[in-house]
This record gives structure tokens, sequence and C-alpha cells, in this order.
């Protein structure tokens, strides 16, 4: 399959041409089209599936680019992937134009502060630091639209799982959630449940 059978921006076409991504890859067809629908979805997958554009190609195809507070978050366990994944939002939407903004603990607040308050469609971090900025009211919710928990079985072995938990209060009950995860325990099912709306199950 190839992905302009999806009906995508001509510009997030482009981008993936420039990605050489050719295929559309099993995750991605299973993935996309859900969330284009406003399905909620939990993934059972492995990394190096191609879960990330799975996620990202929708958002950015959905995103208003006028709207100046943002309207996708997605957490996930580490600085790194938290840098992987915007650097993804940056490449699929480098035509759209679309800010995406990355902010993880250990790094001084002013600067993530700044960043937040000028216009970001995306926001990628970390659950602590997200929490932060939450409570703080830097990072403002009210035009949210997705939430992405990416890892989330990594997320509960770091211990992030009560900071997850908190986050979600708040956040506007009319949203779209998926969560990512290799692995399904028990609290992460719980979760789920407590957190999306009759959510499709794809494994891979
Ligand atoms: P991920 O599972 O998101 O970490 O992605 C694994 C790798 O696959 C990354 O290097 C992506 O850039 C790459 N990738 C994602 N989708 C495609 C695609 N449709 N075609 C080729 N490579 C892809």
């Amino acid at each position: 399959m190839q992905f302009k059978e999806f009906a995508l921006h001509t510009d997030i076409l482009k981008a993936l041409e420039k990605l050489h991504y050719e295929q559309v890859l099993p995750i991605q067809e299973q993935v996309i089209p859900e969330i284009l629908k406003g399905r909620d979805v939990i993934v059972r997958s492995r990394t190096g599936s191609g879960k990330t554009a799975s996620f990202a190609i929708p958002i950015v195809q959905e995103l208003i680019w006028e709207e100046r507070e943002p309207q996708a978050i997605i957490l996930t366990p580490t600085r790194e992937l938290a840098l992987q994944i915007k650097e993804d939002f940056d490449n699929i939407g480098a035509y759209r134009r679309i800010k995406t903004v990355a902010i993880f603990g250990k790094q001084p607040y002013k600067f993530q502060i700044q960043d937040l308050k000028q216009r970001a469609h995306v926001v990628v971090g970390t659950p602590g630091r997200i929490l932060d900025h939450l409570e703080r009211e830097t990072l403002k919710t009210g035009h949210i639209r997705y939430v992405i928990i990416d890892e989330a079985d990594e997320m509960l072995n770091m211990g992030f799982i009560e900071s997850v938990q908190s986050i979600f209060n708040y956040f506007p009950g009319n949203k779209i959630t998926c969560l990512f995860s290799a692995t399904m325990p028990q609290p992460i099912q719980e979760l789920a449940e407590g957190f999306m709306k009759e959510p499709k199950l794809i494994t891979l």
C-alpha cells in the first residue's frame, strides 16, 4: 500500500517522499485510518515497527496551523525518545510548518517556558516534567485533541504511571487517546480502561 491511498495533504506526501517512506508499513496501515476516523486505539507493538509515523502522520494531517495552543501531547519515557519523536514530527510536518516542542527533566525551565509561550502545535515530553508544567500553568490544555501514551510499559517500569494518571485530569474530555505498549500488564490495562473510550485493539 502507498501513502497516496490515504487522503493526506500533498504537503505530507511530499515530506514522506523526501524521507523515502515508499511503502506503508503494517502498523501504519492499521493505525492511520483509525486515528483519522477519531477512534481511540491501543497498539501492542515494539519499537522499530514504524509506530511514531503511525500517529504522527494522522496528527499532522488534522492539526489546525492557526491555533496557538497545543493540540497534541505525546507522553514518552525518556529524553532520547522525546527528541526522536520531535524529529519525526519536524520531518513529517516540515511543509505544513508544524512546530513541535520537546520538554523533559534535568533541563532549565526557562527555555521550555519560552518555547511553550510561542505557538506550539505538538508537545512531546516525559511525564514528570509535563506534569510540572501543567501545575505551573505554563502548558495550556484547552485545545488538546490528541494524547499519545508511548511505550506505556516502559513508563510503568520507570515509575511514571501515577504522573500519567495525574496528567489526564488536565485534559478536555473530548479527545482522541492512543496507547502504545509492547506488553499489557494489569496497571496499563487499568489506565486504558480509565481514560479511553471503546478503544480499538491492534496487535502486530
Ligand atoms: P519507529 O518504530 O517509529 O521507531 O520507526 C522505525 C524506523 O522506521 C524509523 O527510522 C523510521 O524513520 C522508519 N520508518 C517509519 N515509517 C517508514 C516507512 N513507511 N518506510 C520506511 N521507513 C519508515
